[in-house]
């Protein structure tokens, strides 16, 4: 046997380097794992320097308990930490590290050092890593607490320094790095400096829901919704960002378990299928969603840089998460207020839309409303002057009366304000509801086609069609290989028998490409939000006051009558108090 095939135990250092690979990524991962032990060591106040992307440098300043003397000279060894005595101390971990990894893992490609004190000492250490090779610790000047300071990351490993992206591309993930951190450790300061310049700050004072506002936008700050949820062993608290915020991709949807980000597919999954059929297309929500949980029932150690977990009982927690977010979407109100200073509409997408609401607004306001005759031939009619009339009494106490507005929009007087309604959106959303509630009755009724309708298709389409061919055909819509670039549609849904079967399966692809495959429910929901939109009435179409009313009726017993099932608003309004404002009326 020839030396070459002999088993050997690697050195130490080799052994480091591979370890970084899996804990040490890029600039973020190093900046996640110093933020983590600066929390672990209790500080409440936590800077992060960072020059070139975290190329050149990334320190990062706690004034936490700090290293003692005799444990500098531990700190960059591998699988040496303070933080784990035992074997059962894995079972109930209350810190972010306990691998003891991620040190020894950073000294291994980078210049590192670390300056310590401890609280109420009188003087300081330090201790440095150059690539692997540590120097003895020696006395130095320290502030109380540490810091850690991380230059020429990758230096020696240049595969991974090909991999790394621009200075900017690498600064926005320690953005959100430290960003996450922000969110869920609110009683502690996080100040970000970029070459120089401060790039995100949280004060201490500074709440849990200011802080999301400051990292993911001023827009959604009094727009977000709260939910609360409770399983065996596990309780939930949620900031949700209503349906009419989006984004392209899951960038905006955070999971904390026990305070820590985690990364998980049934928690993503269950705030999807709650959001589903409120948001349109290939768009994600923003969410919030914080786990407490026994330790005990989650492992925590299945992934070096602990962003995944696996829960013990993940269909329950799934479920726990689904059902309260669906709960809290479905009590708001989900009408989106409108500011009437100029320049504070709510940033959020469909502009344009906003923009011709507000139009209609203001020929409404320049018209008279047709319902409300002069008083006496004044100047002014009585419904505009002074208290104005009280609201007749419909249904939940929303006003019957109305205006109709370009054969587009409805203006209602409601308890809350004036609320501007887009017929079409409306009606696509009752119907939806009545299509939903029959499905769910009958189930899919398929209606197959004399000849199959041959639809070309791109190859990974082809792809995803026929790898969906049984989640598809629980929606009623069935589909066969048809040579190379094809499938052939042999059934759709009974219902959409008037549609072309082409348009009703292409109208599915973008559900197709989700993550983990379609789900049912996304599926379902698209088939009925297609069939929906193509039977309401459209902007533009004149109704007469019976069929205005006979939708408002309607619309009062929908759970989500807000929102159309393409997840665009339905629904604006101007709160009185705003009313108020702008007429200084206050
Ligand atoms: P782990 O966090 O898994 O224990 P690390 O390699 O991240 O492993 O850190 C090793 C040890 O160094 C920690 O257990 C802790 O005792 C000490 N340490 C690291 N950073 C700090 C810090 N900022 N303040 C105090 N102690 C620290
Ligand atoms: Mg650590």
């Amino acid at each position: 046997m020839s030396d070459a095939a002999r088993i050997r135990t690697l050195p130490a250092d080799v052994v480091n380097r591979i370890a970084a690979g899996e804990v040490v990524e890029r600039p973020a991962s190093v900046v996640k794992e110093l933020v983590e032990n600066a929390l672990d060591a209790g500080a409440r106040r936590v800077q992060v320097e960072v020059e070139e992307g975290g190329r050149r440098l990334i320190r990062v300043s706690d004034d936490g308990h700090g290293v003692s003397a005799l444990d500098m000279e531990r700190l960059f060894t591998a699988h040496s930490t303070s933080k784990l005595s035992d074997v059962d101390d894995l079972l109930h971990i209350g810190t972010f590290g306990f691998r003891g990894e991620a040190l020894a893992s950073i000294g291994a490609v980078s210049r590192a050092t670390v300056r310590s004190r401890v609280r109420g000492e009188a003087s300081g250490h330090q201790v440095a890593c150059e690539f692997g090779a540590v120097s003895p610790p020696r006395p130095a000047a320290s502030p109380e607490g540490t810091a850690v300071e991380v230059r020429d990351l990758f230096r020696n490993v240049p595969a991974r320094l090909k991999f790394l992206k621009s200075p900017a591309a690498e600064m926005a993930r320690v953005t959100e790095v430290v960003s996450r951190f922000g969110i869920s450790v609110p009683d502690a300061e996080f100040v970000l400096v970029h070459e120089g310049r401060p790039v995100l700050r949280f004060p201490a004072g500074m709440g849990r829901r200011d802080r999301i506002a400051l990292a993911f936008g001023r827009n959604l700050k009094d727009a977000l919704l709260t939910a609360e949820g409770q399983g065996a062993g596990v309780s939930v608290e949620c900031d949700l960002a209503p349906p009419a915020v989006t984004r392209a991709d899951t960038t905006g949807l955070l999971f904390f378990l026990n305070g820590r980000f985690v990364r998980d597919k049934a928690l993503l999954h269950a705030v999807r299928q709650a959001y589903a059929d409120l948001i349109f297309g290939p768009r994600h929500p923003v969410a919030f969603v914080y786990l407490s949980m026994d330790p005990a029932l989650v492992d925590q150690n299945v992934h070096p840089a602990k962003v995944e977990v696996r829960f013990r009982d993940s269909s329950s927690v799934h479920a726990l998460v689904s059902r309260t977010v669906r709960e809290a979407l479905t009590r708001a109100d989900l009408a989106r207020p409108v500011a009437l200073a100029p320049g504070t509409v709510p940033e959020v997408d469909g502009a344009d839309r906003e923009r011709r609401v507000r139009e209609a607004v203001a020929d409404f306001l320049a018209r008279r409303p047709r319902t409300d005759p002069p008083a006496g031939g004044g100047l002014f009619p009585s419904g505009l002057a002074g208290g104005g009339r009280p609201a007749a009494g419909g249904p939940a106490g929303r006003a019957v009366d109305f205006l109709q507005v370009r054969n587009t929009y409805i203006v209602l007087e409601t308890d809350r304000g004036i609320e501007i309604l887009d017929q079409h959106a409306l009606h696509e959303r009752v119907l939806y509801d009545r299509l939903r509630a029959r499905a769910q009755a009958a189930g899919p009724v398929v209606q197959r086609l004399l000849r199959p309708v041959v639809v070309e298709l791109a190859a990974p389409e082809v792809e995803a069609v026929l790898a969906s061919k049984e989640a598809l055909a629980a929606v009623g819509v069935l589909v066969e290989a048809f040579g190379r670039g094809a499938v052939a549609v042999g059934g759709i849904p009974a219902a959409l028998v008037a549609a072309d079967p082409a348009e009703v399966l292409l109208g599915l692809l973008p559900s197709l490409s989700e993550e983990g495959g379609p789900s049912g429910e996304a599926l379902r929901a698209r088939l009925l939000s297609t069939m929906a939109c193509k039977a309401a009435v459209k902007a533009g179409d004149p109704l007469t006051r019976e069929q205005v009313a006979d939708l408002l009726r309607c619309a009062e017993e929908l759970a989500h009558a807000h929102t159309c099932p393409h997840g665009r608003p339905t629904a604006l309004r101007i709160d009185y108090a705003a009313l108020e404002r702008h007429f200084e009326r206050k």
